[in-house]
Order: C-alpha cells, then sequence, then structure tokens
C-alpha cells in the first residue's frame, strides 16, 4: 500500500474549499512527506497520519463585538485553530491584520506543528487571530478590542492547554491587555501566554528571538559550506519585529543590510545600514520615505518590495506570499544563494521551485524562523517552574536549539551529492515526532 501524492492532494482540496493558502502549505510539506513515508514508513501509512494532520483537532470562531472610540459597535471575527497536540499543548501566535481568515490561519496552524517540533521542546501547533486591522485605531481601541477578543478566547486556552502569542499585529501592548483581561477573567496568574513583558512574567530575549535565530541559522548554513557573514550583503523585507532585530544581529555579525520594507515600499542604502540607521527607522512608523530625505546613500522605492537589488543574502520577514516566481528568477540573476525565511512561507510554490532548480540553499520558515515559538517555549519553562533566565542564558539556548534545527534539516535533506534541501530535511525533521506520538497515543 503506497499514498498517492495528487489523490491525496486532491481530497484535501475538496474537503477544504477556498482554502489556498492552507492548501498551499500542505502541499509544500507532503511533496517531500508521501515519498518518505511510502520508501521508509509504511506502518504510517496505515495509521492515516498524514491524513489525520491535515484536520485540525479543534477550530473555534467567534463574534468579537466592540466600542469604537465614537461609542460605535464594530464587529470583527476571532479564530483560534488548534491543530495538533501530539507533543505538547498547542502553541502559536494570534494575528491581527485585516486578511485574517481561515485559510491562513490553518495555513499558519499547520506550519506551526513542523516548526514547533523542530525545536525539541514539547509543544504542539496552534494558530489564532482575528481580521481587526490595528492600523489608525487608538491605544483605548486596541484595548476594548483585546478585552473583548479574550473575553470568549479564554474558555478555549491555559497554560497547559493552548498558549497563544504575537504575531503580525501582535505585540507586547496587545499581549499585555490580552494577558490583562485574562488573568481577570480567570483569577489566575498563569503563563497562558508568551511575549508578556520581562517585569509580569514574560523572557528575556524574546523580542528579538525571531530575529536572532534566523541569523543563527544561516550562520549553521553558512558554517557548513566553509563560509561567513562578513563582508555579506543582505536583503531583508519587512520593518516590524522580525525585520528590525535580523538586520541588527547580520550588522552585528559584519553583514551589509541594504533593505527594509512595508506594504507601502522599501527603503535601498546602498551603504548599508548601520545600528544608529535602524534605530531611527524603529522610529519612523509607517513612513519609510522619510528614510531616504535623512540619508543621502538612501532611496525609497514606493509600492516596490526588495528583490530587485543584488545580494547574496534574501531574507523576507514580512508576510505570506511575497516572493512570486519573478522575483526569484530575479534574485538568482543577481547572484543570491541563500534565502532563508524570517516569515511564514513568503515563498510562493513557484518561487521555491526556482530556488530548488538553480540550488539555492534555501531555509524555509519553519525551520529558519523557529526562534521567536523557540523562546516562548522557553518562556513556559521559566513561568511553570517560577524563574527568570538572565538573557546570556535565554540567547544561548536559542542558540543551541538554532543549531540543533539545522542538523536535522541536515539528516533528513541531505541528498546523495551532497547538496542539502533544507526543506525537505525541515519538512521530514518536523513530522517524525509528531507522527510517533500520534502512533503511540491511538486512534485520536
Ligand atoms: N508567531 C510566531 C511564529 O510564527 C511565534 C509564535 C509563538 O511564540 O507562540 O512562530
Amino acid at each position: 500500500m503506497s499514498i498517492n501524492f495528487k489523490n491525496f492532494v486532491k481530497q484535501v482540496s475538496v474537503n477544504n474549499p477556498n482554502e489556498p493558502e492552507f492548501l498551499q502549505a500542505v502541499t509544500e510539506v507532503v511533496e517531500d512527506l508521501i515519498p518518505f513515508i511510502n520508501e521508509h514508513r509504511p506502518d504510517l501509512i496505515d495509521q492515516k497520519i498524514l491524513e489525520r494532520m491535515v484536520e485540525p483537532e479543534r477550530v473555534v470562531s467567534f463574534r468579537v463585538a466592540w466600542l469604537d472610540d465614537k461609542n460605535e459597535i464594530q464587529v470583527n471575527r476571532g479564530f483560534r485553530v488548534q491543530m495538533n497536540s501530539a507533543i505538547g499543548p498547542y502553541k502559536g501566535g494570534l494575528r491581527f491584520a485585516p486578511d485574517v481568515n481561515l485559510s491562513i490561519l490553518k495555513f499558519l496552524a499547520f506550519e506551526q506543528v513542523f516548526k514547533n517540533s523542530l525545536t525539541s521542546l514539547p509543544i504542539g501547533g496552534g494558530k489564532g487571530g482575528s481580521n481587526f486591522d490595528p492600523k489608525g485605531k487608538s491605544d483605548q481601541e486596541i484595548m476594548r478590542f483585546c478585552q473583548s477578543f479574550m473575553t470568549e478566547l479564554q474558555r478555549h486556552i491555559g497554560s497547559e492547554t493552548d498558549v497563544p502569542a504575537g504575531d503580525i499585529g501582535v505585540g507586547s501592548r496587545e499581549i499585555g491587555y490580552l494577558f490583562g483581561q485574562y488573568k481577570r477573567l480567570q483569577n489566575n496568574f498563569s503563563g497562558v501566554l508568551t511575549g508578556k513583558g520581562v517585569q509580569w512574567g514574560g523572557s528575556y530575549i524574546r523580542p528579538e528571538a525571531t530575529g536572532y535565530g534566523l541569523l543563527y541559522f544561516v550562520q549553521c548554513v553558512l558554517d557548513y559550506h566553509n563560509d561567513t557573514m562578513e563582508g555579506k550583503t543582505v536583503s531583508i523585507s519587512g520593518a516590524g519585529n522580525v525585520a528590525y532585530y535580523a538586520a541588527e544581529k547580520a550588522i552585528q555579525l559584519g553583514a551589509k543590510v541594504i533593505t527594509l520594507s512595508n506594504s507601502q515600499g522599501t527603503i535601498y542604502d546602498k551603504e548599508g545600514f548601520t545600528l544608529e540607521k535602524l534605530h531611527f527607522i524603529a522610529g519612523l512608523g509607517r513612513d519609510l520615505g522619510k528614510y531616504a530625505k535623512k540619508y543621502s546613500s538612501a532611496t525609497y522605492h514606493a509600492k516596490e518590495n526588495p528583490w530587485q537589488f543584488k545580494c547574496d543574502i534574501a531574507l523576507p520577514c514580512a508576510t505570506q506570499n511575497e516572493i512570486s516566481e519573478a522575483d526569484a528568477k530575479l534574485l538568482i540573476k543577481n547572484g543570491c544563494k541563500i534565502v532563508a525565511e524570517g516569515a511564514n512561507m513568503p515563498s510562493t510554490a513557484e518561487a521555491i521551485k526556482v530556488y530548488i532548480q538553480h540550488k539555492i540553499l534555501f531555509g524555509p520558515g519553519k525551520a529558519a524562523n523557529a526562534g521567536g515559538v523557540a523562546v516562548s517555549g522557553l518562556e513556559m519553562s521559566q513561568n511553570a517552574i517560577g524563574q527568570q533566565w538572565s538573557s546570556e542564558k535565554v540567547d544561548h539556548r536559542l542558540k543551541l536549539i538554532m543549531e540543533n534545527i539545522h542538523k536535522t534539516c541536515v539528516r533528513y535533506g541531505k541528498d546523495n551529492n551532497g547538496f542539502v534541501n533544507y526543506l525537505r530535511g525541515a519538512n521530514i525533521g518536523g513530522f517524525i515526532k509528531v507522527a510517533e506520538a500520534m502512533k503511540a497515543q491511538g486512534v485520536v
């Protein structure tokens, strides 16, 4: 008996109509898993492990009604996708953005299962959020929205059930308001959310973790290929938390970072950013154009993404499907050798085909950006034992986790000719542990 790739994908698409992002994420994973299972693990076929993994354990969708500053009623939709709890409580961020829908959250929750498994920490996979757009909202509106959102979510989560965190549109401010409301309703101070402030149960290095972890992963890739970061030209997209700390660490490691961007445009600085320039960007808000007015080495490119500029390493840190097939071809034409994803699924399926065909060293998000959730896992450990570790200790553990993820990718992704297909390595490496746990726990 064997699994047929085409039939499997077709069935998933029939079962999940109008969910293109979810189908994209599933296809990207099972393209590697099905040949592996057919050849090496026929026992997992009878167990219907893959069929079970693409079905969320639970999905909740709920109304979030709140009052805006004009005292008008606003209505949004909230979700939590509890994808897989075979190796630990559901874990994954909350995203507040106008394009949030079930397809996007199911793709993110599915990716999270593999990512969390790769960290080697005992955390399952989930994701949630709302189509609420935080842009242009007052602080009071954000607070009222978060309180209403948590009033429903609190009955579905818990420090040993499901532990949400931040994602796009959810940072330390939102985690604060969500945590305050949870504690008030449950009368319980527990590690139910991660990304908390360091004064009230948070972990040092959590804000930096995704960006720093991404660079530690890239360092492993370079080291494995007898190379270093020193003098490399790096293009980064995004201007949020992940992009910012990725840029900071890349600069500290001796690289030249030439771009940052948001949905309105890209800044390109031919001399590269310094830590001081980065600091200036952090204070700009959404108007990145102001940077080029201050620094003559820079230009601002409205409505353009960063992939047209010559670089050695590309780090997409903005959002899903931000690198098209044409962008991927342009990157390669300009000499890019490494693409590592700080965002979740920023490369389209077509772009990934281009990378693999041209033997680009491609670190998929589930491996390369796992540092964020890894430090969330460390935050859970600290909460569970009532301690707070130093930033040096957390940073050191983050580095070890990223090295370990790199090792797992090499173990399962190395071709006979020595080329490392990191995507296959991450897919298989993340899968094995979850599959074994599901098999051991019976038909649930
Ligand atoms: N949203 C982040 C991710 O995509 C972090 C999740 C978490 O810390 O739970 O992995």
